[in-house]
């Protein structure tokens, strides 16, 4: 499988630093531009009569793509390494950025912090670097930006780099666990090639550095946990769920658990790409057919899981959530829509354990009344429907969640513990 050479790749940093130009350049580097960018550069370039094929360009294409993508919410693009097949989740616009680390198709394995080193750190740099630590991201490549525009000096990349290192211990993320480089992803230097612009700088490029980042552990070896994102009838076939394989392995065979439909089986076929295959891991989108389960049987949001360790349905569970958006403020008794993996479920926030402070991590606040935008806390959720949730230590995959409220999102979280 080629799971294991795989990476989720989070670009972040405060608006103005030069993600998207990062994200443009690391494509094009890696003669990764889409396909279809560059036959409309080639149709555009003859009728102009001009040739050749420019960074610029590149870029003026994919900020139109993203204009008019307004449907994708995550802009998937990838790029390769000698080691890793990288898929870069995309996050230009800041609350974008929160929402898809926690409900996005995928999520992060590792993050480049972009911080332009003639501003360097900035509101949205302390709060992205929260949450990628909050939301379980462990190496952080740190590519201090703009350095055209400080005219390479050694001096104000040095400033910038203790600017970021104080905001990590501020966060409780190992400084050991940062790689910085001086870059420019407008001109190129320490991205594909080491740049003679910074000869006082001796590490890797930023593409030797993504190629050293440790392998994400493949979480086959965990028990299954599918969320079933449909369910369809096939004629000839039956009942069909669909959904993408989080954690573990599902095999024809299996005895299966749907969670908290509270229904089990055993897994007939599994099909995958319109093809039966025998099994299926992490990454898979699988439709599958279980014996005597009918199509009222289960739901979306139900998650699929070995049936002698079905996941978990929560009574009340507690979780770290980080306020990102509300107009007022949050009480007790609150009662939102969780987002968690396929399940979109009301639930009421019963008590606000207490506060945190964002920037060390620490109790700031035992028991708050309130809590607003900008503020992190411990809270007690009690779903008002059954929902099946785990504790993010456990299962990544599934211990993440946003709240929605008003048509916006106005929170994210982990979930810390379960009561079933
Ligand atoms: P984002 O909001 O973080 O995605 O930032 P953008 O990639 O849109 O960049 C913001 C502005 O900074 C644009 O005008 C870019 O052309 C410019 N920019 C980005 N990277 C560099 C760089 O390395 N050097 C210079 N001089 N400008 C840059």
């Amino acid at each position: 499988m080629s799971e294991e050479r795989h990476q989720n790749l989070a670009i972040i940093g405060h608006v103005d630093h030069g993600k998207s130009t990062l994200v443009g350049r690391l494509l094009y580097e890696t003669g990764s531009v889409p396909e279809h960018v560059i036959e409309q550069h080639k149709e555009e370039a003859e009728e102009k009569g001009k040739g050749g094929f420019e960074f610029a360009y590149v870029m003026d294409n994919l900020a139109e793509e993203r204009e008019r993508g307004v449907t994708i919410d995550i802009a998937h693009q990838e790029f390769s390494t000698d080691e890793y097949e990288f898929t870069i989740v995309d996050c230009p616009g800041h609350r974008d950025f929160v929402k898809n680390m926690i409900t996005g198709a995928s999520q992060a394995d590792n993050a480049v912090l972009v911080c332009a080193a003639d501003d360097g750190v900035q509101p949205q740099t302390r709060e992205h670097v929260f949450l990628a630590r909050t939301l379980g991201i462990d190496e952080l490549i740190i590519g201090i930006n703009k350095m055209d525009l400080v005219d390479y000096e050694e001096g104000r990349y040095r400033e910038a780099v203790d600017e970021v290192t104080e905001l990590l211990k501020q966060v409780q993320f190992n400084p050991d666990d940062a790689k910085f480089i001086p870059i420019s992803a407008f001109e190129g230097d320490n991205v594909a090639d080491d740049s003679d612009n910074t000869p006082w700088y001796d590490g890797p490029n930023l593409l030797e550095a993504l190629n050293d980042l440790p392998a994400p552990s493949p979480p086959t070896d965990a028990d299954l946990r599918l969320p079933i994102q449909d369910v369809y009838t096939i004629s000839g076939i039956g009942t069909v769920p669909v959904g993408r394989v989080e954690t573990g392995m599902l095999n024809t065979g299996d005895n299966v658990s749907f969670q908290p439909s509270d229904v089990s089986g055993e897994v007939k076929t599994i099909e995958m790409h319109h093809e039966e295959v025998p099994e299926a891991g992490p990454g898979d989108n699988v439709g599958f057919n279980v014996r005597g389960i009918g199509k009222d049987d289960i739901r979306r949001g139900d998650v699929c899981g070995p049936a002698d360790d079905p996941p978990s349905v929560a009574e009340t569970f507690q979780a770290q959530i980080v306020v990102m958006q509300h107009p007022s403020v949050i009480t007790a008794g609150y009662t939102p829509v969780f987002h968690a993996h396929t399940a979109q479920v009301a639930c009421t926030i019963e008590s606000i354990d207490k506060k945190i402070d964002p920037s060390t991590g620490e109790t700031a606040e035992e028991e708050p009344d309130f809590i607003q935008s900008g503020d992190a806390a411990v809270v007690t959720v009690r779903p008002q429907k059954p929902l099946s949730i785990e504790p993010s230590s456990e299962i990544e995959e599934l211990g993440s969640f946003a709240i929605r409220d008003m048509g916006q999102t106005i929170a994210a979280g982990k979930v810390l513990s379960v009561q079933e």
